[in-house]
């Protein structure tokens, strides 16, 4: 899926424009006319590691979960997923799609059911096997039996923007046979540490002009609180040098289990995180990408695991990634671990309000459904961000540079190398051998 669908349209704007929240529902026209759009599709369908990652998922497992199955591919699109799921040995797909992009693929299926001979007659190897349905999944009434396997790509910026995984596991519990197979089995959300005294300096800037307290005679200054929360509640999408990485992201990241999680766990979830800071530097914010994992069902007969990741260590991807500045930086020495959460709770903009406490040292951490303590302490930050909001900088492009020092990023490495530590969850094992 694409950066933000719900940043494109006019009717957008509208929603909100009488100062009332649109409901989920009342997106939808904006949300789906922006997908019924090729250059959109094209747009992810010219992501060359997204799509050849699910076609080598898909043909990888062809034997275990596609060969001679039903299908169930949720939000088709083009019908690509539907596609590669054929030439995998599917029976039969049901590609189901909202928007009007639906009658686009249907150019593409009525020109392959026609007699194979007939002269207009392309992709024959699709004939008789895709059956297209223009709905939302969650419409009653789908002409839809229980399927085998379930491709989708439901995935937004940090995994979760678009709020589209819930579509996913609707209909996963609706039409999946048990023991069925999810496509993608998990998402793996990693958070870390940056900082980039550029980009925060540039933030604040936006909010400094609501400082001023003659702006043609007339005192802005009492915005200025609110200046700042907006610009600072911005993520900032777009790839970044990961040399401005602080600390390495948890391994593993924090997992959602496509076959196990449930609706309501996924409406409000808090991710936790220990980081142990590889520099001393100060932190401007927190940046996040996410990885995706294909496998057969757990209960199923064994196939290929494959993975994708989006982080700015790897090829980049139209997701990019996205950093959440903080209001107020925060410094720290090199070993020193910062500890903290990330709450991720649904809003009716089709996306997240999140949260984030983080701490240094032995600072007390405050648990994700409190307030803040009311005692400052100069070692914690707070900070809320809404995941719709999304704002872009386009400004890094990779470039190889085998001369460049972590002191570049004002980042500054320990004298001596940092103890080995290992991360599980939020418990800190050092390695015995360094002891
Ligand atoms: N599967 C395609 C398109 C992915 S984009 C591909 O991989 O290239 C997600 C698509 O899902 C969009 O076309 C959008 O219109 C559709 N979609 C989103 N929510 C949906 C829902 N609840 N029911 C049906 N389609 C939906």
């Amino acid at each position: 899926m694409l950066s933000n669908p719900d940043n494109a349209s006019a009717e957008d704007a509208a929603g909100t424009s009488n100062g009332q929240l649109p409901s989920t529902e009342q997106r939808d026209p904006a949300y789906f006319s922006y997908y019924a759009m090729l250059q959109h599709q094209q747009n992810m369908l010219q992501d060359t590691v997204r799509t050849s990652t699910y076609r080598s998922a898909i043909l990888l497992n062809g034997p275990t979960c596609f060969h001679d199955k039903l299908v169930l591919d949720v939000g088709a699109g083009s019908g690509i997923l539907s596609y590669f799921a054929v030439q995998a040995g599917a029976r039969k797909v049901y590609a189901v799609e909202a928007s009007q992009m639906a009658q686009k693929m249907k150019k593409i299926i009525d020109a392959a059911n026609l007699p194979s001979d007939h002269k207009m007659a392309k992709n024959v190897f699709l004939k008789d096997k895709i059956e297209i349905i223009q709905a939302k999944i969650e419409e009653p009434d789908l002409p839809i039996p229980k399927v085998d396997t379930i491709v989708s790509e439901p995935i937004g910026v940090l995994l979760i923007h678009e709020r589209m995984l819930e579509s996913f596991l609707y209909a996963r519990d609706k039409f999946l046979k048990p023991g069925g197979n999810l496509f993608p089995a998990t998402g793996m959300i990693h958070l870390a540490p940056f900082t980039d005294a550029a980009l925060w300096t540039d933030t604040m800037g936006k909010a400094r002009f609501w400082e001023q307290n003659s702006f043609y005679g007339v005192d802005l200054s009492a915005l200025y609180n609110d200046a700042k929360d907006e610009m600072f509640g911005m993520p900032i999408v777009g790839s970044f040098d990961p040399r401005t990485l602080i600390a390495s992201s948890t391994p593993g990241g924090y997992a959602i289990d496509f076959y196990t999680i449930t609706l309501s766990e996924l409406q409000d979830f808090v991710i936790p995180f220990v980081w142990q800071s590889s520099y001393t530097g100060i932190i401007h914010g927190i940046a996040g990408w996410f990885d995706l994992h294909f496998a057969p069902s757990p209960l199923g007969l064994p196939g290929t695991g494959i993975d994708m990741t989006t982080s700015p260590l790897a090829e980049r991807t139209h997701w990019q990634q996205v950093r959440l500045l903080l209001k107020e930086p925060l410094a720290v020495n090199a070993g020193q671990l910062i500890r903290g959460w990330l709450r991720c709770v649904v809003n009716e903009m089709r996306s997240y309000n999140l949260e984030a406490e983080l701490v240094v040292g032995d600072c007390y951490l405050s648990p994700p459904n409190a307030p803040e303590p009311l005692t400052k302490d100069y070692n914690r930050r707070r900070s809320k961000w809404q995941l719709h909001e999304q704002t872009y900088n386009y400004s890094y492009y990779p470039q190889p540079d085998v001369t460049f020092r972590p002191e570049y990023n004002c980042l500054y490495e320990p004298e001596q190398s940092l103890d080995v530590t290992v991360v599980v969850g939020n418990d800190i094992e050092q390695d015995p051998s360094v002891l």
